[in-house]
């Protein structure tokens, strides 16, 4: 590993003690601390508060528990010995604009969107808690037998009530490849057609069952562009809430240049120099990058990270 410090959406202060999901008699009377809170989410958005300064608004529990657009309670850990809860509000209106009131409600904001203003403790908790509700929202029906499931083990497993099925599910994670690919002096970057105007980011993709992570490096960059690649090296990882991929942050070489770019994976792909690289993580830094020079994304992805280690020290 070459980077140790966690990246945004990642290094929670909570104690996930998940020894306590299994004990629903402990769970319950954790809801009932007064210090216990629950942080809703509406459309996988999370409740923050904006004023002084922005933060979650957590919630005393009876607040949503009393709450009819409340859903199912997932358990996300100790703050010392209180819980931290999470729930998903239902409903088609916002439900600051819609009573009952919630305390220091501000606005319901996009987890991406907060990942440059919250702290690096509370978007952290964001994301877990945005992962998790999605999950639950996409897994309600039994995925063997289709009956509705139930959950379980304080929101880290749904239960087919179905005697003759009895399936248990877990949340996913969908492992990702993403790599800095280099040769000498020079970085490999793609990019997609629905991206701002001059973006180029690293590569990456989903892994293939039954597949190694260097191994999904290599046939990645060689199905997008054509380079071959040699010897990969694990760099660090980023959880993305965005459902719930866990990017799997690598450094390749490359071992050929020729480009091949198959435009049904990437719009385009390029090697760029290292000062191209410096000049493009600085424009984003900067919110310089509107006019469409060549940037690269906003420095809360691993894909900046990567590219600023190597600008460095690669
Ligand atoms: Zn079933």
């Amino acid at each position: 590993m070459i980077r140790t410090e966690p990246h945004v959406f990642a290094g929670s202060p909570l104690d996930r003690a998940a020894h306590l999901r299994r004990d629903a008699a402990a769970l319950r009377e954790l809801l009932t601390r007064p210090d216990s809170r629950m942080l809703p989410l509406w459309r996988l958005k999370a409740l923050v508060t904006v004023a002084p300064t922005i933060s979650l608004a957590w919630q005393p529990v009876d607040v949503l528990t009393d709450d009819s657009r409340a859903g199912e309670v997932v358990f996300l850990g100790l703050d010392g010995k209180a819980g931290r809860f999470a729930t998903g509000l239902d409903g088609e209106a916002d439900p600051t604009e819609t009573g009952p009131l919630l305390e220091g409600a501000g606005a319901f904001e996009e987890v991406r969107g907060l990942a440059s203003r919250l702290s690096a403790n509370e978007t952290s908790i964001a994301a877990q808690a945005r992962t998790l509700i999605g999950w639950h929202d996409r897994h309600r029906y039994c995925a063997r037998c289709g009956t509705p499931t139930g959950l379980a083990d304080g929101g880290y497993r749904r239960d087919c009530p179905d005697a003759a099925c009895g399936a248990r599910h877990f949340p996913r994670t969908d492992p990702v490849v993403i790599m800095m690919v280099v040769k000498g002096d020079k970085a490999l970057l793609g990019r997609q057609s629905f991206w701002a105007p001059g973006m180029f980011s690293t590569l990456a993709g989903f892994m293939d069952p039954g597949e190694t992570i260097e191994e999904a490096v290599r046939r990645e960059v060689f199905e997008e562009t054509g380079v071959r690649v040699g010897d990969v090296m694990y760099h660090s990882s980023q959880p993305w809430p965005f459902p719930s991929s866990l990017m799997i942050g690598c450094v390749g070489q490359a071992i050929s240049e020729a480009l091949n770019v198959d435009t049904r994976e990437v719009e385009d792909a390029a090697w760029f120099t290292r000062d191209q690289v410096r000049e493009g993580l600085r424009l984003v830094k900067s919110e310089q990058s509107e006019d469409g020079a060549f940037h690269l994304p906003f420095p809360a992805s691993i894909a900046h990270q990567l590219a600023a280690w190597w600008v460095d020290n690669g």
